[in-house]
């Protein structure tokens, strides 16, 4: 059995940063990638995605000088070839395609057993990702056989859909992307079953949401913020992406319907509460505003005023129709698209540092009680405020450093 002083579990952009750190600490490592490296970036998203974070708030160390620092967005292309650049500048230690059976300590060692062989190893960094496995809601084997369903995961454009209308369920940044595509491509009935919102201002203090919400989360400011200015507001490339949201959903006629609750005989029944699902979303941005003030206070953060800021999510109400069942025959219903989220399973670490819903039991972030590591995770779960994409690409470089920080060999 080879020994190695560190395994990596998963070949993603946290893998990979692991892999630079661990070079530099001159530990000996091997990363084990279920799939293929940074697979979840190669496989997982739709042909026309752009990222939802600007070019600034991506941090790979020792690629810092070819990612641009400003407001714009990377395609998917060319968030992808940053990465893959990445993958060859690190040059990681890896194994692809080979899938974790079972990890178990003996004395001090961990036996990790995969359908490719087995290896042992001092210290275990899980660099799974939030993503590990596409959630599907049990409603979905109601469905009937003849309805095309699939995960958002394997949505890649319109071509994938079978004559007929669609219903998008979830409505994160992928169904409201997603919904919006098909509804200017198919120019059929789309409709957007949204459960809850948990709405993040998109503009808040002239920065980016997402910064605010990796700072939430318990990260470091990595870079002087960037604020906006009057002529990102002209730039084609973040008009682009700053027009896929839920108002102009509704603006191109995609239906906003309630959460998806049964399907009884040819019926999908929907939650009727659609109005005011938005208006608890207004409360819940007003928490998140209060929280970023106080942090904003508690740090002495210099912001750039307030002239830009900006919410996409602010429908007419008045417009809505609220549903409350859909005739699937009648409406041509011939496609769902479940844009419900991924769940995390660690069930092959065969060790008690799980709680009773499987999730790692963390102290100060990333470590256990045993020498097992997990980055790309939050540092602080905030319960009032619900992380859309957990750590993404701002604050990978940190988790990374901690998690390879932490191992004391
Ligand atoms: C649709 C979508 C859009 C996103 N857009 C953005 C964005 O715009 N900006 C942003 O910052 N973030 C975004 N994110 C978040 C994104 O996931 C992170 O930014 C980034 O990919 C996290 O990297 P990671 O390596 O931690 O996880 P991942 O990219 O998920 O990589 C984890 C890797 O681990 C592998 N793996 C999982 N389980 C196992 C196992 N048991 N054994 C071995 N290997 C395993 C997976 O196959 C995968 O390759 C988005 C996420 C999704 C789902």
């Amino acid at each position: 059995m080879r020994h190695y002083k560190v395994i990596v579990i998963g070949g993603g952009p946290s893998g990979i940063t692991c892999g630079y750190y661990l070079k530099q600490r001159g530990l000996d490592y091997l990363i084990i990638e279920k799939e293929e490296m940074l697979h979840t970036w190669k496989n997982e998203r739709w042909d026309s995605f752009y990222l939802v974070t600007p070019n600034w708030m991506t941090h790979l160390p020792g690629l810092e000088n070819e990612i641009p620092y400003n407001n714009e967005y990377m395609s998917k292309s060319e968030i992808l070839g940053i990465l893959e650049r990445y993958q060859k500048l690190v040059n990681p230690v890896y194994v692809e395609n080979t899938v974790i059976q079972e990890i178990v300590l003996e004395g001090s060692v961990y036996k990790v057993y995969t359908n490719k062989g087995d290896y042992c190893c001092d210290h275990i960094i899980v660099a799974s990702g939030m993503y590990s496995e596409p959630f599907i809601p049990k409603v979905s084997e109601k469905i009937p056989a003849e309805v095309n369903q699939m995960h958002s995961s394997d949505y890649k454009n319109p071509c994938q859909m079978t004559p007929g209308n669609v219903v998008v369920v979830g409505s994160g940044w992928s169904g409201v992307q997603i919904a919006l595509e098909l509804k200017k491509a198919l120019q059929n009935e789309v409709y957007l079953s949204i459960g809850s919102l948990s709405p993040l201002p998109v503009v808040y203090k002239n920065v980016h949401g997402v910064y605010w919400l990796n700072r939430l989360s318990g990260y470091a400011n990595v870079n002087p913020i960037l604020n906006y200015k009057k002529e990102d507001f002209t730039n084609p490339n973040i008009l682009h992406k700053m027009g896929q949201n839920m108002v102009e959903c509704q603006k191109n006629g995609v239906h906003l319907v309630g959460r998806l609750l049964d399907r009884e005989g040819n019926k999908l029944i929907f939650n009727d509460n659609i109005r005011s699902v938005f208006k608890e979303a207004d409360k819940y941005i007003d928490t998140a505003k209060q929280k970023i003030d106080s942090l904003i206070e508690k740090e002495h953060i210099t912001t750039g005023g307030n002239e830009f800021d900006l919410r996409l999510d602010r429908v007419d109400l008045d417009a809505i129709m609220p549903l409350a069942e859909l005739d699937i025959h009648a409406h041509h219903i011939t496609n769902i698209i479940w844009s419900t989220g991924f769940r995390r399973n660690y069930s092959y670490i065969k060790r008690p540092i799980f709680d009773e819903n499987g999730l790692p039991l963390l102290i100060d972030g990333v470590a256990t009680t045993e020498n097992i590591t997990f980055c790309g995770l939050e540092l602080e779960v905030d319960r009032n405020i619900r992380s859309a994409f957990g750590v993404g690409l701002y604050a990978i470089n940190e988790s990374s450093k901690r998690a390879v920080d932490y191992i004391k060999l």
